[in-house]
């Protein structure tokens, strides 16, 4: 994945059903409610105008893995922008059960939509260092690898969850100055620096309780992160894999049998409480608004995205709808 094929096409391992309207990061006002439309906030039947964000998977809830409690690894996925109609429209229709309400975010930010659909990418985040990862005990150690989206939302998770030390490890300048408004304390160029090296030199050798692979290249990654493993003090780190990828990871058993670590899967943000918990923990100041580096109109979008194919100086392109 994330490498152009010589077709020019990428490699993406999720659904697709095209024709398809594209946009899965989104919030908006209900409009229309259905008869049994009911608010998880209320009890009740959503009211008009409340403000929602969406979950991305639509998950069926009554699969095997879905009714044993794991809904993003659901039988029957469809997944909204991608095998079913997407929010690069003026209206679009979802089930209630997606549907998670925006009021208390209300109380501190001006434009909820705007922040609302950066909800979805940061439940991805939580789901993987939270609820996969197991999270962190404050003043642990936690280093990034890549400072794309999710791992510069992850960084900010982890920092509001008491993170000591966060390092993101991230070549391009314009992403590793956004990992250091995210919260990031240090960031290594993996590229110009020896990212080993600079693991040892910023934790005093003690490593990390929690590493994140978010570049979704294992192949390039991998060693650096068991080497660092292997050669700082700290035992019992996790390792969680949340970039896709198709390239295998060539792992040292020895590395994570002496010091007691493991490889943990991370995939989707359904279910676990996260979409209330990231909304909750918005409303309560974890403002990642600084990854949107441009306003763009809808109409606006296809040339935009055309434009992120290159550059990798915008993070968040966000479509104002009105
Ligand atoms: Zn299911």
């Amino acid at each position: 994945m994330n490498q152009a094929y010589d077709d020019g096409y990428i490699y993406y391992p999720g659904l697709t059903a095209f024709p398809v309207t594209l946009g899965h990061e989104f919030a908006g006002e209900i409009v229309e409610v259905g008869s049994q439309a009911i608010s998880k906030r209320t009890g009740k039947l959503y009211e008009k105008g409340e403000p929602v964000t969406v979950e991305e998977m639509a998950w069926c809830g009554e699969c095997k893995p879905c009714c044993d409690g794991y809904p993003n690894h659901c039988e029957r996925l469809q997944e909204i922008g991608f095998s079913i109609d997407g929010a690069f429209a003026e209206y679009i229709k979802v089930p209630a059960k997606l549907c998670w309400s925006l009021r208390k975010l209300e109380r501190n930010y001006d434009d909820v939509f705007k922040i609302g659909s950066l909800v979805e990418p940061t439940s991805v985040a939580y789901n993987a260092v939270i609820e996969r990862g197991g999270g962190i005990r404050p003043g642990e150690n936690v280093i990034i690898l890549g400072a794309g989206p999710i791992g510069l939302v992850s960084t900010k998770i982890l920092k509001t969850a008491g993170a000591g030390l966060c390092i993101v490890s991230e070549p391009e300048e314009h992403r590793a100055s956004l990992a250091k408004k995210m919260g990031a304390d240090y960031v290594i160029n993996p590229i110009k620096e020896d990212f080993v090296e600079k693991v040892k030199e910023y934790t005093d050798n003690e490593g990390a309780a929690l590493y994140l692979e978010a570049t979704g290249l294992p192949q390039v990654v991998t060693d650096d992160i068991q080497n660092a493993i292997w050669e700082c003090k700290a035992v019992n780190s996790t390792v969680v894999i949340v970039a896709r990828a198709e390239q295998r990871m060539p792992v040292c058993g020895e590395f994570f049998q002496v010091k007691r670590a493991r490889i943990i899967g991370a995939q989707g943000h359904s279910g676990h409480g996260t979409f209330f918990n990231v909304i909750s923990s918005m409303a309560a100041g974890m403002d990642i608004t600084p990854m949107i580096t441009k306003e763009i109109s809808i109409e606006e979008v296809p040339e935009n995205i055309k434009l992120l194919q290159t550059d990798r100086k915008n993070c968040k392109i966000s479509a104002i709808i009105n």
